[in-house]
């Protein structure tokens, strides 16, 4: 990596930051090489047609489960006021929890949650529930043919990650409220929402979105996390190519944590991409990088 750029737990935490201040659970479960995540994080990479595609892909099957998205008119969103532009976000994350618990299965499930004292947050690509009341959480890949290990242990370990954040969800671990008002720190959880807001998800307030949160989450607690977990591999025409089904495991999710918590806490310098995963050659940064290898 250029000597020029600094990595000291500080600089990392404020690269892998998003606005919220928590780390995705992409940036913390990435596998393929460290320098080139902090690099990603400096200066994000453009979108390849293969991304968007992917992005594409990740609609459709969203679609398939969930329904059409919702959308308002161009009329109501200039009558929308600060509580409705919040509401926008915050119904969109609580009307997928309510779906999951109707239905018992959702897709693009926001998640959030404490490792090793770093706050993290996550969108699950799909859970369902089986007729234990047992969660399987699926994480849906959007290339196939050639599952390189590697690959197929990045969807392994954030599944890891998204069964952990998932179970401190289901049990109550996580301060809903805090959540509900991230971002909303002047809105009155009280003012009524505009009739289309309401009207699409069925809440009147802030205050009634939030508490449907906490209600579907306490629906939830009653049952459990599923020790399988799947990653799906589909090509570009959605068609189910591989699925590759997984065992949570404590003790690797155990190494996992703290090997990533390491790097974040400044224990460890990040690690540049190893011989058996790939070729500097083909990445980006090749010519800003020191640590490039081969
Ligand atoms: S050149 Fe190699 S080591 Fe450097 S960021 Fe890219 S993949 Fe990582």
């Amino acid at each position: 990596m250029s000597r020029s750029i600094e990595w000291g737990p500080a600089q990392l935490m404020r690269m892998f930051r998003g606005s919220s201040g928590r780390i995705s659970v992409t940036k913390f479960s990435s596998q393929y090489c460290e320098i080139k995540s902090i690099f990603d994080s400096l200066r994000p990479p453009a979108i390849t047609p293969a991304m968007k595609a992917g992005t594409e892909m990740h609609q459709v099957l969203e679609e398939s489960v969930m329904g059409p998205p919702v959308e308002f008119t161009e009329e109501a969103a200039m009558e929308f006021s600060a509580e409705d532009a919040h509401a926008l976000r915050l119904g969109d994350v609580v009307s997928r929890w309510r779906h999951l618990v109707d239905t018992s299965k959702a897709r693009e499930i926001s998640v959030y949650g404490t490792i090793r004292g770093i706050q993290l947050k996550g969108v699950i690509d799909e859970a369902a529930i089986d007729e234990k009341s047992r969660i399987h959480l699926v994480d849906t890949k959007t290339y196939a043919g050639d599952l390189a290990v590697y690959k197929q242990r990045l969807a392994y370990h954030q599944l890891l990650v998204y069964y952990e954040l998932m179970g401190q969800m289901i049990k109550g671990k996580v301060d809903i409220d805090q959540l509900a008002h991230e971002k909303a720190k002047k809105c009155d959880f009280l003012v009524p929402l505009h009739r289309d807001i309401q009207a699409a998800w069925g809440y009147g307030t802030l205050q009634e979105m939030m508490d449907g949160w906490k209600d579907s989450l306490n629906k939830l607690s009653s049952g459990s996390m599923a020790e399988e977990v799947r990653a799906d591999f589909i090509d570009r025409r959605n068609h189910n190519t591989d699925q590759i089904e997984f065992k949570h495991d404590v003790d690797t999710a155990e190494q996992l944590f703290a090997f990533r918590s390491e790097l974040l806490s400044g224990q460890r310098p990040p690690l540049p991409l190893s011989r058996s995963v790939g070729s500097c050659r083909f990445c980006p940064h090749f010519a800003d990088c020191s640590e490039r290898q081969h």
